[in-house]
């Protein structure tokens, strides 16, 4: 475990992992490499020969998503020669996002997964995206900070993971995030330590949602802010991409921002990533990660426009989200001694509340990541472990359609009838901490996918400690409707967020990377993305995501440049 009085002083890697792979050892120590060897076969039925591409690149960076793209742009930018592989489509935002959620379905990762349980995830649209920006091609853009503590749960409560980096490391890379990626905010931030530096643009405008949330809230003495949201209330000024426009309200940030208000990756860091000389392939579906007798990876096979490719690299950056990082591990029979890739599976309890108002409130208009309320973070009457915040939301009809169906089990003529108030509804959520559980992991399926690949399986059950959460956060939110003068008050349960498939730690003993991102027994694979959270934390993911990102990015150029002097 961290040392916390060192973590505190913001020291960088306090304490040294003990290494466990014996080649990793001894290229630490300067010493001639173990024996070879016997290279693991890959699980792949059939594989053919494919030629290789002629040249070896520096890195190949797979995925392009919140986790893939800010390393991709710091990875050019020091010079480095870097192929991205995505294996969605690269979009033009004006032409391809409209203004219709039914007409937007491509941009999550709609291939077949399972999900198994007592509470099994939705995936699809609740969950990751494809083509290049990955899932914040459709993310609402909340980008809160954590509060420190949420990378101290077992610390604090005994129970979760402590993070092997403090929240000290981290704030550099928050801090540019926001002024990067134009991050408009309130300043000073209520909650959490003071900062060096506000938001660089003031708060967009509150949808009625969230100005209901503030009428009820203030009445039942819970404090709320204009949220963190990487939407931008004013043109800015983007280096790689110039002027990006302002916020128009439209709503719709979960099918796509055709105006690049949004901070997606698309229209922030791989623009700068192409300026510096990135090679993007998108349609790229990376299958095979190859390896050479020494266990070092010597490059991917992947395939692009049906047709099967190879890239030689010398370092590899995976970055495929929670769900295909581990999966692609299993696959190819890669980082797997400490026995912890596919565990600790946790997903954020989102649980919302919906109440009904007699003023018209079209929950669909306006910037639906609007308003956020920390105070529930450590509460004080709380019988569970961690805590949570909460947040407006601004829904739209036809995914709002599915949840009534699912969560009051309406259909037919009374689920009609339901949806004809739709424009008198507005909703609350959380997004809270969860514990990882031996019960909740992701493994390979006896199934294939249309590629002859085992699909994922993904076994989640909420355990006590999320319930506790539930129940408790179920009667904040509804007593803030009630107070706000909402009727017919009802709950959704939702977990939203694949987290922790492939880990930090300090020790390959019981985690996947170290606190830089690389892995404990590949010595040139890197993993950025939601699947090395050692803890959910009590808020919206990407902003850490992209941290990590490019943190990971600084501590690799920093290991070569000490190589080459
Ligand atoms: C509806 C919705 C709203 C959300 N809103 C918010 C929010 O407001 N704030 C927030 O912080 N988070 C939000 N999130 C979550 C957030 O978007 C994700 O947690 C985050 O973007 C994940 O980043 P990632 O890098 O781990 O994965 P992704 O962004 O999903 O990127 C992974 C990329 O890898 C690619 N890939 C996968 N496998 C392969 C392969 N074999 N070969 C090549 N490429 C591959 C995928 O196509 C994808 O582009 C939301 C999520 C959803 C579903
Ligand atoms: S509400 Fe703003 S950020 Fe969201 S899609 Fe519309 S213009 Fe883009």
């Amino acid at each position: 475990m961290p040392d916390e009085e060192v973590l505190e002083e913001g020291v960088l890697n306090p304490i040294k992992p003990e290494v466990q792979d014996p080649l990793l050892r001894a290229l630490l120590a300067d010493e001639p490499a173990p024996a070879a060897a016997t290279p693991v076969d890959t699980p792949l039925e059939q594989p053919q020969a494919v030629e290789p591409e002629a040249d070896e690149v520096d890195c190949v960076v797979i995925g392009l998503g919140a986790g893939g793209a800010p390393l991709l742009a710091r990875l050019a930018m020091a010079g480095l020669k870097v192929v991205a592989l995505e294996a969605g489509p690269w979009h033009n935002p004006e032409k391809d996002f409209a203004t219709d959620e039914r007409a937007q379905d491509f941009l999550f990762w709609n291939d077949e997964r399972l999900s198994a349980g007592h509470d099994p995830l939705a995936m699809g649209k609740n969950n990751s995206g494809m083509g290049v920006g990955g899932s914040t091609l459709h993310y609402t853009a909340y980008t809160p900070r954590p509060l420190p503590d949420d990378l101290s749960l077992r610390r604090d409560f005994g129970r979760g993971e402590d993070w092997p980096v403090s929240y000290q490391e981290l704030e550099p890379y928050y801090e540019e995030l926001e002024q990067f990626l134009g991050i408009s905010g309130p300043t000073p931030y209520p909650w959490g330590p003071t900062r060096r530096k506000g938001y660089p643009l003031a708060p967009l405008p509150l949808n009625s949602a969230a100005q209901l949330m503030v009428r009820g809230a203030e009445k039942v003495g819970i404090r709320t802010s204009p949220a963190a949201n990487a939407a931008l209330s004013g043109r800015y000024y983007q280096e790689g991409v110039g002027w990006r426009e302002a916020c128009t309200n439209r709503g719709f940030c979960q099918a796509g921002c055709f105006n690049g208000a949004k901070a997606s990756m698309d229209v922030t860091f791989i623009p700068l990533a192409v300026k510096h000389g990135a090679d993007i392939r998108p349609n790229s579906f990376v299958t095979e990660i190859e390896r050479d007798a020494r266990g070092y990876i010597t490059g991917v096979v992947y395939t692009q426009n049906g047709e099967q490719k190879r890239q030689r690299c010398r370092h590899l950056f995976l970055c495929a989200g929670s769900v295909e990082t581990p999966r692609l591990l299993l696959l190819n029979e890669l980082a797997l001694t400490s026995g912890q890739v596919g565990k600790n599976l946790m997903a954020h309890p989102g649980l919302q509340v919906f109440g009904t108002f007699a003023e018209e409130v079209r929950p669909n208009k306006g910037i639906p990541g609007g308003l956020i309320s920390q105070d529930t973070h450590r509460p004080q009457d709380a019988d569970f472990a961690g805590g949570y915040l909460l947040q407006s939301i601004g829904v739209m009809p036809v995914t709002f359609a599915g949840q009534v169906a699912r969560g009051r089990k309406l259909w037919g003529q009374p689920l009609r009838d339901y949806m004809r108030n739709f424009n008198h509804i507005a909703g609350i959520n959380i997004l809270g901490d969860c514990l990882p559980h031996a019960d909740n992991f992701l493994e390979l399926a006896e199934e294939k996918d249309a590629r002859g690949l085992p699909k994922p399986r993904l076994h989640f059950t909420a355990q006590e400690n999320e319930q506790r959460m539930n129940a408790h956060a179920e009667k904040t939110m509804r007593s803030i409707w009630e107070a706000a003068g909402a009727t017919d008050i009802w709950a959704f349960q939702r977990y939203a967020h694949v987290i922790g498939t492939a880990r930090m730690g300090l020790s390959g003993d019981d985690a996947v990377v170290d606190a830089n991102g690389r892995a404990f027994d590949v010595p040139n694979l890197y993993i950025a993305d939601n699947s090395v959270f050692p803890s959910a934390l009590s808020v919206n993911p990407a902003l850490t995501i992209m941290a990590l990102s490019l943190r990971t990015a600084d501590k690799f150029l920093e290991q070569q440049q000490r190589r080459d002097v």
